[in-house]
C-alpha cells in the first residue's frame, strides 16, 4: 500500500541492511526556519515506531502539510528506539505488549552535531538523526530524532530515548528535559534560530527554559532571571494542549523536579509560576511560558478555557493530511478531476462535479481490500455487501469501546431486520492502563457471545496501527465514535474517514460538533443521561435512518460525496496549518488581551 509518498527517504523495513550504514545527509539551510515544532511523537512513516496515536498523528500530518505548502519549518522529538509497542491479544482478548526495536544509525543520516546538557546532576550526550519529510513539491521538513544511546553516557541515560510513555515519571521527566532542553540547543547549535517554538502538547514544554537559559547573559545562573526574562520567552512560544482527561497532562513531584533539573532550573520554575497543587505541571509550563494558547476543536478551546481560566485559549480545529488518508482508488479519481488537490487542498469541495457514482466505485475498492485484509489476518470471512461499522481507537474509559455493544438482543435484533451487520474493532490500551485491557476482553467476550454467526459479525483486528487506521477508515461503511462528553478533545479518525466518503455515527463532541450535518455527512447519536440512552439513540439512528439509506445506493453515494466535499475540504491539515500561521505564529488579527499585557510588559522591559 502506498500510503504517503513523503516519506519515501525512509527503508521500507524495520531490519536495516548492512548496505546502509553510512547515510549521508544531503546538507540543508536552517537558516529561515522560522517555526520549530516540538512533540513527544510524531508519526513519520508505517514502517517506524515513532508513535503511539493520534497525537503522533496529528504531528505526523502537520509536518507532511508544512512539506506540501512550503512551510519554514523544522521539527524535533526523540527516536524511540524500542518504539510503543506491538499489541498481541491472546484468543481471551487478553493484551500482551512486544517492543518494536530499529537502528536509527542503520535508517537515517546523522543530523550532523550532538549538544551535552546537565540533569540529574551530571552531563549527558545528546545525538540525533535527521527525517526528512519531502512534500508534493519537494520541499523539505527536516525531523531531528533525539538520541541518548551514546558512548560516554550513564548507563540509565543510554537507554532514555528508548520508550515511548515507557518507564515510570522519573523517566518521563528526564526524556522531556531532552526533548525541550537538548532539542533546542541542538537546533541552535546546527545553525537554527526559530522565531516561533510551538509545543505539541505540554511534553514540550522545557524548551522554555532552554530559551531562558539562552536569554541570560553567558554563564548568568537562572535564579538572575526575571519576570520580564519569563515574557520575552513566552513572545516566541505557542502552545497546543490537546486532552482535557487529567491523566493527559503530566504532572512530576517535586524532589523528581529538584533531582533531574536541578536547583537553578527547579527553582526557576516554581518562582515562574509553574506548579500546580504543589506539583511540577508540564501543561503550566506551558501555559506561563507561551504567547498563544489553543485546544484542538471549537468545542474543546472553551472546554480548555474554563480548565485555565486565568489564561485566554483559543482553538484551532485539527485535520488531517490528505493525501496520507485518501485511498489509492480515491486518489486516482481525484488526480483525473481536480490535479491540484495535493497542492491545495480546496479543491475538495468540488468533488460535487464527480458523478457520485465514481465516488462509490472506488470506495468499494477499499471495502474489497478491508475484507481481504480481515481474512488475512483472522480468517474470519465477512460479507462485501453487508451494511460494515468501523470502531477503533485507543482504548481509554471515556472512548467507551462497548457502547456499541451496550444492548446486545437489540444490536442482534437489528442484524436480523436490517439484513445483517458487521463490526470491525481494534484499539490499544497503554500497558499500564489494567481498566482499558479489561476493556478490550469484555468487547472480545461479547463478540464471541454474539458476533459469530447468522446475521451479526463483529471482529475484533490486533494491533492499531498507521496501516490498520488506514485500511479501516478507506474500508467501512460507516465509522463509529462514542466518547463520554466533553472529553474528546479532537479525534481525527472520522477526518480520515470523511476524506474517502464514509459517513461518522457520533456523539456530538470534538470535531464532530463542526462535522456534522444530520442525514448529510452522517448522524449524531443523542446526549442521554446514562450510557444506555445513549447507546438507545445510537440504535435508533442504525434502524431508522443508517440502514434505509445503504439500501438506496444512489442516495448511499450522495452521501460519500457530501463527505469529501463538505467535510473533507474543511477537516485537513493544510487548513489546520493556515490556521496557525494567521493567527498563531504570526497572527495578523490584534492580539488577545493577555498577549496584549505579555507583549507591552516584555516592551516595557527592553526599554527599561
Ligand atoms: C488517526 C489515528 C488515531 C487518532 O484517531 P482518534 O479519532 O483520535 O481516535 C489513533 N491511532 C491511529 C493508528 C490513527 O491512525
Amino acid at each position: 500500500m502506498s500510503l504517503d509518498k513523503s516519506t519515501s527517504n525512509c527503508n521500507d523495513s524495520l531490519t536495516p541492511s548492512a548496505a546502509a550504514r553510512t547515510i549521508a545527509a544531503p546538507a540543508i539551510d536552517l537558516t529561515g526556519r522560522d517555526i520549530a515544532y516540538f512533540s513527544m511523537e510524531i508519526a513519520l512513516s508505517p514502517a517506524l515506531p515513532t508513535y503511539s496515536g493520534g497525537l503522533g498523528m496529528l504531528a505526523g500530518d502537520t509536518l507532511r502539510s508544512a512539506a506540501d505548502t512550503g512551510a519554514p519549518m523544522v521539527a524535533v522529538s526523540l527516536a524511540h528506539r524500542r518504539g510503543y509497542f506491538r499489541q498481541k491479544l491472546d484468543a481471551t482478548g487478553q493484551q500482551s505488549e512486544a517492543d518494536v526495536p530499529w537502528t536509527p544509525e542503520t535508517t537515517l543520516p546523522f543530523a550532523g552535531e550532538c549538544v551535552t546538557i546537565n540533569m540529574q546532576g551530571r552531563d549527558i550526550k545528546v545525538c540525533a538523526w535527521r527525517f526528512d519529510v519531502v512534500g508534493v513539491s519537494g520541499h523539505i521538513i527536516p525531523v531531528f530524532l533525539l538520541d541518548t544511546d551514546i558512548d560516554g553516557n550513564d548507563p540509565f541515560d543510554r537507554r532514555l530515548t528508548d520508550h515511548l510513555y515507557g518507564g515510570d515519571t522519573y523517566y518521563r521527566l528526564c526524556q522531556e528535559t531532552v526533548l525541550g532542553i537538548a532539542g533546542t540547543k541542538l537546533l541552535h547549535k546546527l545553525g537554527c534560530l526559530p522565531a516561533v517554538y510551538h509545543m505539541n502538547e505540554g511534553h514540550a514544554a522545557l524548551l522554555s527554559l532552554a530559551l531562558l537559559e539562552d536569554r541570560l547573559a553567558s554563564g548568568a545562573s537562572l535564579f538572575t532571571a526575571t519576570e520580564a526574562d519569563r515574557l520575552a520567552v513566552a513572545k516566541q512560544c505557542v502552545f497546543t494542549t490537546h486532552t482535557p482527561v487529567p491523566a493527559g497532562h503530566d504532572m512530576f513531584g517535586k524532589d523528581q523536579m529538584y533531582a533531574v533539573l536541578g536547583n537553578e532550573r527547579g527553582s526557576a520554575l516554581e518562582r515562574f509560576g509553574c506548579m500546580h497543587n504543589n506539583l511540577l505541571n508540564m501543561t503550566y509550563v506551558a501555559l506561563r511560558f507561551s504567547r498563544w494558547v489553543n485546544g484542538v476543536a471549537m468545542q474543546h478551546g472553551k472546554v480548555s478555557q474554563e480548565m485555565f481560566p486565568d489564561y485566554h485559549v483559543e482553538s484551532v480545529t485539527n485535520g488531517v493530511h490528505a493525501a496520507t488518508w485518501v485511498a489509492p482508488p480515491l486518489q486516482r479519481l481525484f488526480d483525473d478531476e481536480m490535479p491540484r488537490w495535493r497542492h491545495d487542498n480546496q479543491y475538495f469541495r468540488s468533488v460535487y462535479g464527480i458523478k457520485p457514482s465514481r465516488i462509490a466505485n472506488a470506495h468499494r475498492v477499499g471495502k474489497h481490500k478491508l475484507i481481504e485484509a480481515i481474512a488475512a489476518r483472522t480468517g474470519i470471512a465477512l460479507n462485501e455487501s453487508v451494511l460494515t461499522l468501523g470502531f477503533a481507537r485507543r482504548v481509554a474509559t471515556y472512548k467507551r469501546a462497548s457502547l456499541l455493544l451496550e444492548d446486545p438482543k437489540r444490536l442482534a435484533k437489528i442484524a436480523k431486520k436490517i439484513g445483517g451487520l458487521q463490526i470491525v474493532f481494534a484499539g490499544k490500551a497503554h500497558p499500564a492502563d489494567t481498566e482499558g485491557k479489561r476493556l478490550i476482553k469484555e468487547v472480545f467476550d461479547l463478540a464471541g457471545k454474539i458476533g459469530q454467526s447468522g446475521s451479526l459479525r463483529i471482529v475484533y483486528l490486533e494491533n492499531y496501527d498507521w496501516e490498520l487506521g488506514a485500511i479501516l477508515t478507506q474500508g467501512v461503511d460507516v465509522w463509529v465514535n462514542t466518547p463520554r462528553r466533553p472529553y474528546e478533545a479532537s479525534g481525527t479518525s472520522g477526518m480520515k474517514a470523511a476524506l474517502n466518503g464514509v459517513p461518522s455515527l457520533s456523539i456530538l463532541d470534538g470535531w464532530w460538533i463542526e462535522g456534522c450535518a444530520e442525514d448529510v455527512t452522517g448522524w449524531a447519536i443523542d446526549d442521554g443521561d446514562t450510557d444506555a440512552a445513549e447507546a438507545a439513540s445510537l440504535y435508533d439512528k442504525l434502524e431508522q435512518r443508517i440502514a434505509p439509506l445503504y439500501s438506496r445506493p444512489n442516495a448511499w453515494a450522495r452521501m460519500q460525496q457530501h463527505c469529501i466535499a463538505m467535510n473533507g475540504s474543511f477537516f485537513n491539515t493544510d487548513r489546520m496549518l493556515g490556521q496557525y500561521f494567521a493567527n498563531a505564529y504570526f497572527p495578523q488579527a490584534p492580539v488577545t488581551q493577555q498577549n496584549a499585557n505579555a507583549e507591552a510588559l516584555a516592551d516595557a522591559a527592553v526599554l527599561a
